[in-house]
């Protein structure tokens, strides 16, 4: 086992493996920016070592202060969190040439997973049901139109190196395409440097239904079911649970089994996570995620396991202790992401919190940095905590995330807090009847 691991994070994130290494025993150290000198991740670790300035470009993403880091402090590993370098297969490869150990997949899994068409393609190979869509890469409009018109409309236009809702274009008919083709080219060429786009059949009213998995790197995978996280604005996800209201036991089992083979297939090391579209009984892949996920609490809470102690087992080679037959799940969870932001236009609300109480009692989970007098950096992710609540069942579950929001105070800043008490008055929440589309929807019209 590693005697020391170094966190190339900050925030609830790296206070959760934080946790981690001091119930393993293991030494931890923080890095921070000079922004983050009195953060609770510095504050809670075993060292710390400040790796820059205030902007992530120069800190939490400078690969060679988080090296230099890692050689002052003689750690043995590094944990990526997520976010900031946790998909980047050049840092997992600097990483490995300086013999530290990277607690994730290898740079090639990342790599792949990292370009859509080539993630698809694998996949696919790998028998996980697609989006019907064009066989790779479509470099000129004739062949979009080709390719739509076999498809039928609407399609969408995705960039291959795309990312955060970035370079995709809806094309409701075919005299959308053209203008979709063309802006999603120059998009992507603006934001990835690379003009690549790929053409899909666009789903009208899908969920978003994302399977956790977990390899040990030598052939053998498991999968720890679904997270619903259908309640997005703006492609971010807002409000997750598991498990989803529209998925029954045989369809988990059976999903969940194509993603466990799929990823013991390619000997995948460590956490990463299947997205799908699931629209009228089907499954589409859209992306892996080769890392562990803000909302991986939810699965943690059903399934009554750690995943990153499972992370830092698998990557100092002994092996995961999770076996398929013993992962039933139980209960439902369900968790809020608060940001600092104002309502209702979300603005960013960073600044100095004057008074900070978490929820607590039975089945209740607060993962945040925040603490009292703690002054929140306008530098970063709005992202202050997240609210995970587990029960018997989902009805118990909303009267507990209910009770426990009617306990979280927080003064000085604004948060997002209001909009979950308005979002479990909404019966299209209280059955579970939503998709996609319903948060804009709704934000539209209670704005
Ligand atoms: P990114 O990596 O930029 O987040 P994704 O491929 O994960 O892109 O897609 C992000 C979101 O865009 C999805 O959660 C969904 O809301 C929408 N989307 C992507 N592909 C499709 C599709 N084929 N049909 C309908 N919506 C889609």
């Amino acid at each position: 086992m590693f005697s020391k691991i170094l966190i190339a994070n900050r925030g609830e994130i790296a206070l959760r493996v934080i946790r981690a290494c001091k119930e393993m025993g293991i030494h931890s150290v923080a890095v921070h920016s000079t922004a983050d000198t009195d953060a609770m991740h510095v504050r809670m670790a075993d060292e710390s070592v400040c790796i820059g300035p205030p902007s992530g470009t120069q800190s939490y993403l400078s690969i060679p202060n988080i090296i230099s880091a890692c050689e002052i402090t003689g750690a043995e590993a590094v944990h990526p969190g997520y976010g900031f370098l946790s998909e980047n297969a050049n840092f997992v490869q600097v990483l490995e040439d300086h013999d530290i150990a990277f607690i994730g997949p290898t740079s090639e899994h990342i790599n792949t997973m990292g370009d859509k068409i080539t993630a698809k393609e694998t996949m696919r190979k790998l028998g996980v049901p697609c989006v019907p869509g064009s066989d790779g890469g479509v470099p000129t409009i004739e062949e979009a139109h080709k390719v739509s018109d076999e498809m039928g409309y609407p399609v969408i236009v995705k960039a291959t190196a795309g990312g955060g809702g970035r370079g995709m274009k809806l094309a409701k008919t075919k005299d959308d395409l053209e203008e979709a083709f063309s802006t999603a080219r120059s998009e992507a060429k603006a934001a990835f440097g690379n003009d690549e786009v790929y053409v899909e059949k666009y789903l009208t009213l899908p969920r978003h239904i994302e399977i956790q998995v977990f390899g040990d790197g030598k052939g053998r995978a498991v999968h720890l079911g679904e997270r619903d996280c259908s309640l997005q604005r703006r492609h971010q996800k807002v409000f997750e649970e598991s498990p989803s209201p529209a998925i029954d036991a045989a369809t988990r089992a059976e999903i969940g089994k194509t993603c466990a083979e799929a990823v013991a297939a390619i000997n995948y090391a460590g956490a990463g996570t299947i997205e799908f579209l699931y629209e009228n009984g089907e499954f589409f892949f859209i992306e892996m995620n080769t890392r562990l996920q803000v909302e991986h609490p939810v699965t943690e809470a059903v399934y009554g396991v750690d995943l990153v102690r499972e992370q830092i087992n698998v990557a100092a080679g002994l092996g995961m202790s999770m076996q398929q037959e013993d992962l039933v799940p139980l209960g439902h969870a369900i968790e809020c992401r608060i940001n600092a932001e104002k309502l209702p236009q979300f603005q960013p609300s960073p600044g100095k919190v004057l008074a900070y109480h978490a929820p607590g009692g039975l089945g209740v989970r607060m993962d945040s940095a925040l603490y009292q007098g703690y002054s929140i950096p306008p530098y970063y992710d709005s992202l202050i905590g997240k609210l995970i609540v587990h029960s018997p069942d989902r009805p118990a579950a909303l009267a507990r995330l209910r009770r426990a929001l009617d306990e979280f105070i927080v003064d000085g800043i604004d948060t997002t807090t209001p909009l979950f008490y308005q979002l479990l008055d909404e019966p299209d929440i209280q059955t579970g009847d939503y998709n996609i589309h319903w948060l804009e929807k709704w934000l539209e019209n209670i704005e």
